[in-house]
């Protein structure tokens, strides 16, 4: 995705442009996986970027749709951008490094879809993770 699809995809959700919005957008864009706030403050060190900006656009992204908490693993909320995530027969689970505490994301799964309407949107809503250690800590 390239800046003019990101400026675009903001305007989507009525945001405007701004240059932290853009760089957070396309980390989370670029990167593949949930990253913390620290994380990202880490990915947008060389940028002028302040630490409470950052937070700021992360909590406006969720609040708007764009992205979603995928893991809280110790109480850290990792963000990572919605996509397909509206069709409620598939979630995707994550993978958490209990070694590093990276959290990767791990291919859609079906859910059982003989599960009624009322845990159907629980299930969707529900944080799939498998815990363990990743390939760089094994
Ligand atoms: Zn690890
Ligand atoms: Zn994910």
């Amino acid at each position: 995705m390239n800046q003019e699809e990101i400026r675009s995809l903001l305007k989507d959700y009525k945001l405007r442009a701004t240059s932290t919005r853009m760089a957070v957008l396309n980390v989370l864009i670029h990167v593949k996986r949930p990253l913390s706030h620290s994380e990202m403050v880490q990915e947008l060190k060389d940028t002028c970027s302040d630490q409470a900006t950052i937070y700021r656009t992360l909590i406006k992204f969720v609040d708007v749709g764009l992205i979603r908490v995928a893991s809280n693993v110790n109480g850290m909320a990792r963000y990572e951008v919605l996509n397909e995530e509206n069709d409620p027969q598939h979630i995707h689970p994550h993978f958490v490094c209990k070694e590093c505490g990276i959290v990767s994301c791990l291919p859609k799964i079906k859910i059982i879809s003989a599960v009624d309407e009322q845990w159907r949107e629980i299930l969707r809503a529900a944080e799939l993770q498998f815990l363990g250690l990743c390939p760089t800590c094994i």
